[in-house]
């Protein structure tokens, strides 16, 4: 019997682990052809989360749990629970039950059929505000146009991943990590389904603007360096104006002779072209931090503790 592994990174998940483990079970005991593990990544929860999980580990033996040394995020909790899971297959799931565990029958059953990443793509997004909506099909947009690999568009991390896929993610060490985009980097038989996001069921979102921003910059500069492309094209066809200007000033200076006027053309070429480099450096920044983060080759997480034992 093949087992599968449900993994669920949890972060002050405190109000709804509890309605989340129920109607998990639900679906799951009707699926009697599969094994099950449920594994909790307790993502430095400030509340209950931990004790919730450890009480429901004690009465289940379906239930593991991996608690993370601190908060790390989303993107990390994933790679710790992939790290930690010992099953054929892992359903990754949010722990707020915005992603219906009922799908998880249809997900298995599209693997038995051969597909190796069968993930869950939104077909509406309720209780997500209209601004929400606009950057993120905003950001899709754009992303896509800059990378060569094809993005799923409304698609979160609910998914089902084949070990092939799990051993896959695994060696993408990388700190920086933009998920979203890694699944489609790495290939294989994908499958979509189409569902209706949930609202939260209960707690709080731990996204903001800040954060989503982040996120954006953050894919945009871990899967395309087409930015810097973008600054030295900028760059070139500035140098080409820049040089007929200056052709037009020396014919000027040798038909009329010299004169003093041009300041506010001055002006305006000198803070355009501080602006330019400016930007361009930033640019060029942000990918200097992103190197300098990576060679530092630091672990990507500590693990407190794992079942019950210290690590
Ligand atoms: N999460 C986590 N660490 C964090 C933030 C979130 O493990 O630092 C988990 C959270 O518990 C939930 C999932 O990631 O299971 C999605 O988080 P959230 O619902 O806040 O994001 P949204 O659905 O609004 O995108
Ligand atoms: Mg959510």
């Amino acid at each position: 019997m093949k087992k599968i592994t449900i993994l669920i990174p949890a972060y002050n998940e405190e109000e709804v682990l509890d309605k989340l483990y129920s109607r998990l079970k639900q679906v799951l005991a009707k699926l009697n052809d599969y094994h099950f593990e449920i594994l909790f990544v307790n993502d430095g929860s400030k509340d209950r989360t931990l004790d919730i999980i450890k009480t429901l580990q004690k009465e289940d033996t379906m239930v593991s749990y991996v608690d993370l040394s601190r908060n790390y995020g989303k993107e990390i909790a994933m790679i710790a629970g992939l790290d930690y899971a010992t099953g054929d297959a892992v359903v990754i799931i949010d722990a707020d039950l915005q992603d219906p565990p009922e799908l998880i029958p249809q997900m298995l059953q599209y693997w038995k059929e051969g597909y190796d990443d069968v993930y869950a793509k939104r077909r509406s997004r309720l209780g997500e505000t209209w601004l929400k909506k606009l950057s993120a099909s905003t950001f899709y947009t754009m992303l896509q146009k800059f990378t060569k690999i094809p993005i799923q568009e409304n698609t979160g991390d609910f998914r089902l991943l084949d070990r092939r896929c799990v051993e896959a993610l695994k060696q993408l060490r990388e700190a920086q990590r933009y998920t979203k985009g890694m699944f489609s980097w790495i290939g294989y038989n994908k499958k979509e389904i189409l569902f209706d996001r949930d609202p939260r069921a209960a707690g709080q979102t731990k996204w903001n603007y800040p954060k989503l921003l982040d996120l954006a910059i953050e894919g945009i500069t871990s899967f395309t360096t087409a930015p810097l492309r973008f600054s030295s094209l900028l760059g070139a066809l500035i140098s080409i104006f820049a040089f007929i200007y200056m052709l037009i000033i020396i014919m000027k200076t040798i038909a009329y002779g010299e004169s003093v006027q041009g300041y506010p053309s001055l002006m305006v070429i000198i803070l355009f072209l501080g602006g330019i480099q400016l930007l361009s450096l930033g640019i060029i920044g942000e990918y200097i931090g992103r190197i300098f983060n990576e060679t530092k080759r630091r672990p990507l997480y500590f693990v407190d503790e794992y079942n019950g034992k210290r690590v």
